[in-house]
């Protein structure tokens, strides 16, 4: 490409037709984390339609691909998760999902197909550019194991070794045609825990007999606000939810037990650390003062995604040349959402941003039935893909 000419947006509006038509592929053919066999094909047929070879694995559904084997300077891959959602769609778009009960909800056939997009500008207009790694990688959603460790073990980030990661995440609260960059904790550590208050089974006329496990779990459900509030430094963001409370089976019976399960977001190893045991503390203390006995498992999930500086800033400068500086917006707030594109960025320097989807009338949320984004976002999340990694490539700052 003659930069002088052409800008990688006008590039990017000529591969729509084709972005268009691998992300209606995926969007109707969804699948669940871990189970992507039929998407991993399709992306496979994207692949050697643009002449780029891949690798993929038995045990594990992704795909890593290799953009100009022979070209030389820095590594960058582009990364794209590949499932979708347990929910029914109710858009009604002509190319709604044929599965019943799955959907992409969460955009990951936008993110798919943008990266194929990129990826054929960079191979058609920058023959002369560096190497390019394409990551599709299964199992964003699964929230605890995911999918981005395992690819990191298969060894995705080696051979050749890359020297960036970037990603990016359909944002239906930024507009269509914004793109959102942040320095630092940019998303949350997620973590799962799951406390069984066991009481006393009985008549619930006679609850002086023993410990009342629903008192118990709700002592315990006000109990952990105290840890977003008290334990950590107000100006720490903490996140302490229970999002599900399971027990008893009738208004007049005394359950045995009672069931709560919910997550803790952080976006500092300290804070992640400090909540968990207080966590435990605090939940064995009341259980303790009302005479009820608790079993709690903690299991950690992903790591807070945190953007270097260097390699962030380097990227918003060419972006913001790209799409023009007010559709470039610093985000200063983490979302306390969590991504496993943190463990590539626990291993290498890149960045993760947001792609608008959002319109006048805006889309509904992610993880929703109704969630509709604008495919024109591809456009915009192609075009940025393609001058991030030429910044990366060229000369540092
Ligand atoms: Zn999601
Ligand atoms: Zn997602």
């Amino acid at each position: 490409m003659n930069p002088a000419l052409e800008s990688w947006t006008q590039a990017a509006r000529r591969a729509l037709p084709a972005m268009r038509a691998w992300r209606e592929v995926f969007h109707r053919e969804p699948e669940l984390s871990n189970q992507e066999h039929k998407t991993r094909e399709k992306v496979l047929r994207a692949l050697s339609e643009l002449g780029i070879p891949y690798r993929t694995f038995d045990d594990l559904a992704g795909v890593v691909a290799l953009l100009g084997a022979d070209r030389t300077g820095p590594v960058v891959a582009l990364r794209a998760d590949m499932d979708a959602l347990p929910l029914e769609e109710a858009t009604g778009l002509p190319y709604r999902s044929t599965v019943p009960g799955k959907m992409h909800a969460c955009g990951h056939d936008i993110h798919m197909a943008a990266v194929l997009g990129a990826a054929m500008l960079l191979a058609r207009e920058r023959p002369d550019g560096g190497p390019v790694k394409l990551l599709f990688q299964p199992a964003e959603e699964d929230g605890l194991l995911g999918g981005a460790g395992p690819l990191i073990e298969h060894g995705c980030l080696e051979r050749p070794r890359v020297d960036y990661v970037l990603g990016l995440h359909v944002d239906p609260g930024l507009p269509l045609g914004q793109v959102g960059w942040g320095v630092g904790p940019f998303m949350a550590a997620a973590d799962y825990f799951r406390i069984v208050v066991r009481g006393k089974g009985g008549h619930a006329s006679t609850p002086q007999q023993g410990p009342d496990a629903v008192l118990v779990a709700s002592e315990v459900v006000v109990g952990l606000q105290a840890l977003a509030s008290r334990v950590r430094h107000p100006v720490d963001p903490v996140v302490v939810t229970v999002g599900s409370i399971h027990g008893g089976t009738r208004h007049n019976i005394l359950p045995e037990e009672v069931v709560l399960e919910g997550t803790v977001r952080t976006v500092r190893p300290g804070t992640r650390d400090l909540i968990e045991s207080a966590l435990k503390r605090r939940v064995r203390a009341l259980a303790a003062s009302l005479g009820a006995r608790v079993l709690i498992s903690y299991r950690r999930g992903y790591p807070a995604l945190i953007n270097p500086p260097e390699a962030t800033e380097r990227v918003a400068r060419a972006v913001e040349v790209e799409l023009g500086k007010k559709n470039v917006l610093r985000l200063d707030e983490p979302m306390m959402g969590a991504e496993d594109f943190a463990r590539y960025l626990e291993k290498v320097p890149g960045t993760f941003l947001r792609l608008g989807v959002g319109q006048s009338t805006r889309p509904a949320s992610l993880h929703s039935a109704s969630f509709a984004p604008d495919e024109r976002a591809m456009v915009v999340g192609a075009a940025t893909l393609a001058s991030a990694t030429l910044a990366l490539q060229g000369p540092g700052p």
